[in-house]
């Protein structure tokens, strides 16, 4: 199983990290170790003072697929849920100063948290599905899958170029403006169209 993710698929969050808006998918890997489930808490690593919380619509692959066509990437998943995109913030400005890759401030253990999965058949219109972060109670960040500059089907189409999708692969599609920093004993909670699907407590 791998952690497919998206970088800079909403042009609002783009900016506020002072990014230029891509004009083809980025993405990165997490590995299976970075899995966050069952809202389990998440301990604050040593290693970072910037830790980031981004809240992103997830889908779940659900059959073997490698250059697979928009008109049919629709097939490839059967779930969906939001999950959490946990960044050290810090390791990844000192790595895209050098120009490294980013595994230190993305890929390290329970940095990606999920929610729980429904069908993506419940969703009638996957362009457009709402989704919230409360940090504490209180909205950070607002999303739509409607102002995602590349839809799922353009995505799963992109990354299956380069490599085969899995059952059981996640793709984490990438997060809106809004992003920011947690400090322990915060607690983050997702809302999948006015769903409570995640719940995270920072430890
Ligand atoms: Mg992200």
């Amino acid at each position: 199983m791998k952690i497919i993710c998206i970088g800079r698929n909403y042009s609002e969050h783009a900016k506020e990290l002072n990014n230029a808006v891509p004009t083809e998918p980025v993405f990165f890997l997490k590995p299976d170790t970075a899995l966050l489930i069952r809202n389990r808490p998440f301990f604050y690593p040593e290693f970072t003072k910037d830790l980031h919380y981004e809240c992103e619509i997830i889908y779940r692959i659900c059959k073997v697929g490698k250059h697979i066509s928009e008109k049919f990437a629709h097939t490839y998943y059967d779930a969906i849920s939001l999950g959490l995109d946990f960044t050290a913030r810090d390791l990844q400005q000192k790595a895209k100063d050098k120009g490294l890759p980013w595994e230190k401030a993305k890929a390290f253990d329970y940095s990606a948290a999920i929610g729980k999965f429904y069908p993506a058949s419940d969703f009638k219109d996957h362009g457009n599905i709402s989704f919230q972060l409360q940090l504490n109670g209180k909205p950070v960040q607002n999303g739509n899958s409607g102002n995602m500059i590349f839809p799922i089907d353009t995505l799963i189409a992109e990354i299956s170029k380069y490599m085969t999708l899995r059952t059981g692969d996640y793709i984490f599609t990438g997060t809106p403006e809004g992003v920011g920093p947690v400090a322990i004993g915060d607690k983050l909670e997702a809302f999948l169209e006015g769903q409570s699907v995640l719940k995270c407590e920072i430890k």
